[in-house]
């Protein structure tokens, strides 16, 4: 199957970031959010990122003035219905998703192809709640889209193969590089990374180390390029909890209860670089650990 229209639902970190990739790879790209600022926010960031590809070389101006041309925002939903292929990127709630796809089922194509970017959530039920779980799927980008490689496919029990080929093609024609996964909770990359990211959160609540020393110790001494509570910063404390909480609840074993002050950060809102305030604050020259 050929896809070259996308709606894109959700213009927030994700949503931004797969609608640079795709228009750069030439789809053309339709952006949705319920909110009208949340939409000029991210085309001026897709611009920004666009730019600063340009000036690295790394795209043409031209390149950059045809991808822009390609996307097209709106705050009505049901005008993503001619796409061929739709990609959820709303917020981490089931419910929130739910609305969406019910939302959206009377003003599809029967040839479109229905999919969500959740870090965790089922597939499969999410699929289950559609006129088409054969053609639903998993798929997930890592945050920054335009910098990571990977993008995980995820299968539900009823996706059919030509669904999971289209995707792949998909993938390739954006250039990168597709694992796939089983719908189990979090599926690979967060299965193994939030439960990391929640396990530095504990190391700093039991008082084992402080926001600095955590992050030193597993980029000097791990080798990661990135400390774990800078990157639950990056992704958004709340995401890591929901994330935490799907796999608590899922797999129902203690080991991903999430740490309480994990929850308190949430609670005050202090949810990481896009609220400006996380396990460190942004809103200086430079970030300053918060404990
Ligand atoms: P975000 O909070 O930055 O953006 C979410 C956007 O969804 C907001 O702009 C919000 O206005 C919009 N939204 C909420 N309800 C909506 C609705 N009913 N219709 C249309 N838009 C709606 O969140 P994010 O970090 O971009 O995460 C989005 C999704 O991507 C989540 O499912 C998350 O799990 C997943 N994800 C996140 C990361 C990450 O590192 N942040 C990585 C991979 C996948």
């Amino acid at each position: 199957m050929d896809i070259r229209t996308v709606g894109i639902v959700g213009a927030g970190q994700m949503g931004n970031g797969i609608a640079h990739v795709f228009a750069l790879a030439g789809f053309d790209v339709k952006m949705n959010d319920i909110s009208e600022d949340a939409l000029n926010k991210a085309v001026a960031l897709i611009d920004g990122n666009l730019e600063r590809q340009v000036s690295r070389g790394k795209v043409s101006a031209e390149d950059k003035a045809a991808a822009m041309a390609r996307i097209r925002t709106t705050t009505n939903l049901h005008e993503l219905g001619p796409s061929d292929l739709i990609i959820e990127a709303a917020t981490e709630r089931e419910t929130v998703k739910q609305a969406i796809f019910e939302d959206l089922l009377p003003h599809i194509q029967p040839h479109t192809i229905l999919t969500s970017n959740t870090s965790s959530i089922s597939i499969t039920r999410l699929a289950s709640r559609t006129d088409r779980p054969e053609k639903f799927m998993g798929f997930h980008f890592m945050n920054p889209v335009p910098v990571m490689q990977l993008v995980e496919l995820i299968r539900g029990i009823a996706t059919d193969e030509p669904t999971y080929k289209a995707l792949l093609a998909v993938v390739e024609k954006l250039g990168k590089t597709a694992a796939s996964a089983e719908d189990f909770p979090a599926f690979i990359v967060n299965r193994i990374l939030m439960p990391m990211i929640n396990e530095a959160v504990y190391t700093l609540y039991e008082g084992v180390g402080s926001v600095k020393s955590i992050d030193e110790s597993m980029k000097l001494g791990a080798n990661h390029p990135m400390g774990p509570l800078e990157l639950a910063d990056f992704i958004g404390l709340d995401t890591c909890l929901a994330i935490m909480n799907v796999l608590h609840d899922g797999l129902a074993d203690t080991k991903y209860r999430p740490c309480p002050l994990l929850t308190k950060y949430v609670e005050a809102g202090w949810l990481g670089r896009k609220t400006q305030r996380g396990f460190y604050d942004y809103r200086g020259e430079a970030p300053v650990p918060t404990r």
